[in-house]
């Protein structure tokens, strides 16, 4: 006996939750079955349909196996063909001469004459009714028919709610028709629909659909950024501790670290939770200001938790805040996962008891076992290299669900203005938008790898003259080991070439105290040239080092170049970083290294890395798989998402009813990720 079939339904094979779903799962293209077209006219690679009569169909074995139909069109003399070069014999058996075909493909020019390949054909009998709606072509999953879809679709476009949410005079100042039209010409234009820019994407229906979808997004964001206001958060004022930081640092602020501090130090006094990005060029002196933050919080007797992404840069953090805050008699503790054993019960212990006001780490800070007594500030570096879920987790560390800790991100890569209008909505802004005075600008060179000997003559001079210098060997994509290997061997082939100089080697694979400690040879001028893989990316910190030389710069994303070098140029010298790159150079890669040359403005860079690259990586979304916007595109569409800004605001004042039924219709299963 057969068992019964367990075949998932469409929508759960497509990735959805609901049959609803389908509703939004928009044809790719369409096929236009509504009209037969003649031969004689149709320009090749168009496709279109075609009818005939069966003369002969015959299977050929040269040059391959191929079953090869010809048919007559009404009132013409030359026959056309149909190539199938994989069929059933039962498809053999029908195609009998006498029997009338329709087919859909695009006509080619072939061996015989005019030809399709592999077009969709039936048989039909004389004068067989047309279709009176263009034929929708699905996205769709290997085993999955289009037939079905459609189906499936045509039953939840019958039964589904498709009631109107926007206000008529709001569809009216947008030219937006009305919901259930958009949908029902999307899902089967008639005839006389424009079909080129339903596929372009550009039709009014298309444009309604995009709207919709943003207006969701930004009515979610605007009830999570009211709702935020309706969570507690400790208020913290108490800025005695950070004042005597500001004392004892051996440079005054810049007047724009001054500013986002007093910024941010207005969010800590409010009693709900801070959502504020730090954003800063690097060496625009971040890490200061997240000290003096932490200081507030820890001045009201409440705990810091500080975290990024890798562990050699939460390291440079953690000597960072020792330095600043032991001298306060303040503890600092360490968490990573590298931390094991005592070391690693002691700092659970000291923040579970709330001895140590501040804790630096990595991933590690947000695990179950992890315990505050009270934290009340979370700084997170580096954001946008944590996944959301991550950053969700380190909030909710907060000693009671009631009381949420206050979040201050920070980051080097700017949001672009489409971003920010919209997943970045209910996040406040501050910009250190100066460098500490004294920075030099850092020339920067794209130097071909035949001419690595005069790089290492000039790297042998540099040294000579008492700079140091890193040596950068990049990610070898998806291999730690290969990564490792190319650093190894460059640190090898260095120390051969320049025996009279201190060559020393970092990377991911050494312990964290290894690290530590070939870092601060490097820091303390203990060593003249430091090999290292993109560990050192960002946070890194030895002003005396003004030489970066950079392998393989070809295969480094735009921000990870950026960031790289602005390593360099933090001490008093001229500062210079050479690109080495490898032929054959992409255009892309080429594009990049310009860029890099071009350019020191780090937003300049970000606008640039955005277009190459698209929003997943500003949004640490790549990491958690979830999807972006599915339908409106944020540079293109731009003109779209300031209206949906307003209107989410007029909507949610003036009929937030129908704000409500429009994000059921749009974020049925929520959309959380977006706001962490
Ligand atoms: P980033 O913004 O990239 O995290 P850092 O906080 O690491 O930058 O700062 C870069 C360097 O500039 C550090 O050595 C830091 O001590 C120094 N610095 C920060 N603020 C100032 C300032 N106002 N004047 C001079 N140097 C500063
Ligand atoms: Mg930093």
């Amino acid at each position: 006996m057969a068992r019964p079939s367990a075949t998932p339904p469409v929508h759960a094979k497509l990735g959805y939750k609901a049959a609803d779903d389908l509703l939004l799962h928009l044809p790719i293209h369409y096929e236009d079955e509504t009209r037969l077209s003649r031969i004689a006219d149709l320009a090749p690679g168009r496709s279109a349909l075609l009818e005939g009569v069966v003369e002969r169909a015959e299977v050929l074995y040269r040059p391959r196996r191929q079953l090869l139909v010809s048919l007559r069109e009404a009132g013409t003399e030359a026959p056309f063909h149909f190539r199938m070069l994989n069929f059933y014999p039962n498809q053999l058996a029908q195609l009998r001469p006498g029997v009338r075909l329709r087919l859909y493909g695009d006509l080619r020019p072939g061996f015989f004459g005019a030809e399709m390949i592999h077009p969709r054909w039936r048989m039909v009998a004389e004068h067989a009714p047309l279709a009176g709606a263009l034929t929708p072509v699905y996205p769709t999953v290997a085993g999955l028919a289009q037939a079905r879809i459609r189906k499936a679709v045509e039953a939840v476009l019958a039964t589904a709610d498709l009631d109107e949410t926007l206000p008529d005079p709001l569809r009216a100042r947008l030219g937006l028709p009305g919901f259930a039209d958009a949908l029902r010409r999307l899902h089967a234009p008639g005839p006389e629909d424009d079909v080129a820019g339903l596929e372009r994407r550009s039709h009014p229906a298309w444009r309604r659909m995009k709207f919709d979808e943003l207006l969701a997004q930004q009515l979610s964001l605007r009830l999570y950024a009211g709702q935020r206001r309706r969570r507690q958060a400790p208020v913290l004022a108490e800025a005695g501790l950070a004042e005597r930081l500001l004392a004892n640092l051996p440079f005054p602020l810049t007047g724009a670290q001054s500013r986002v501090l007093a910024e941010i130090r207005a969010d800590l006094a409010r009693p709900y939770p801070m959502h504020r990005l730090l954003q800063g060029d690097v060496g625009s002196g971040k890490t200061c200001v997240a000290a003096l933050a932490a200081l507030v919080a820890v001045g009201s007797g409440r705990q810091t938790a500080v975290m990024a992404p890798t562990e050699i840069l939460a390291e440079q953090l953690y000597l960072k805040f020792r330095e600043w805050l032991v001298p306060l008699g303040i503890e600092v503790v360490w968490l990573a996962a590298a931390l094991k054993g005592k070391a690693r019960q002691a700092s659970l212990a000291a923040l579970a008891d709330g001895r140590a006001a501040v804790a630096v780490g990595t991933h590690a800070l947000f695990q179950d076992e992890v315990a505050f007594r009270d934290l009340a500030l979370a700084i997170v570096d580096e954001q946008h290299r944590f996944g959301v879920e991550q950053r969700l987790a380190l909030r909710a560390k907060g000693a009671d669900a009631a009381v949420v800790p206050h979040l201050l991100m920070m980051s080097a890569t700017p949001i672009p203005r489409s971003l920010a209008m919209s997943y970045f909505a209910d996040l406040d802004v501050s910009v250190i938008d100066a460098l500490p005075p004294g920075r030099k600008p850092i020339a920067t060179r794209v130097v071909g790898e035949a001419k690595r000997a005069e790089v290492v003559a000039r790297l042998r001079d540099y040294c000579a003259a008492g700079a140091q210098a890193y040596w950068v060997c990049p990610l070898v994509e998806e291999s730690e080991k290969l990564d490792l290997k190319a650093a190894i061997d460059a640190h090898a082939e260095l120390a051969a070439e320049l025996p009279e100089l201190r060559v020393g080697l970092v990377h991911g694979r050494l312990k964290a105290d290894q690290k530590a400690a070939v870092m601060a040879e490097f820091k303390a001028g203990g060593l003249d040239i430091l090999v290292a893989t993109t560990v050192i990316e960002v946070g890194v910190d030895v002003a005396n080092a003004s030489l970066m030389v950079i392998e393989h710069a070809e295969r480094m994303g735009l921000a990870q170049l950026h960031q790289l070098r602005g390593r360099v140029g933090r001490g008093g010298r001229e500062s210079t970083c050479l690109l080495l790159y490898a032929e054959p150079l992409s255009e892309t890669a080429r594009r990049r290294l310009r860029i890099v040359k071009d350019s020191q403005d780090g937003f300049a860079i970000a606008r640039e890395d955005l277009a190459l690259r698209g929003p997943g990586e500003f949004l640490g979304a790549r990491q958690s798989g979830a999807p972006l916007l599915r339908f409106a595109d944020l540079e293109a569409d731009l003109d779209l998402l300031e209206a949906a800004r307003s209107a989410a605001e007029r909507l949610l004042h003036d009929d937030a009813a129908a704000a409500r039924r429009h994000l059921a219709r749009w974020l049925p299963h929520g959309f959380d990720w977006l706001h962490a």
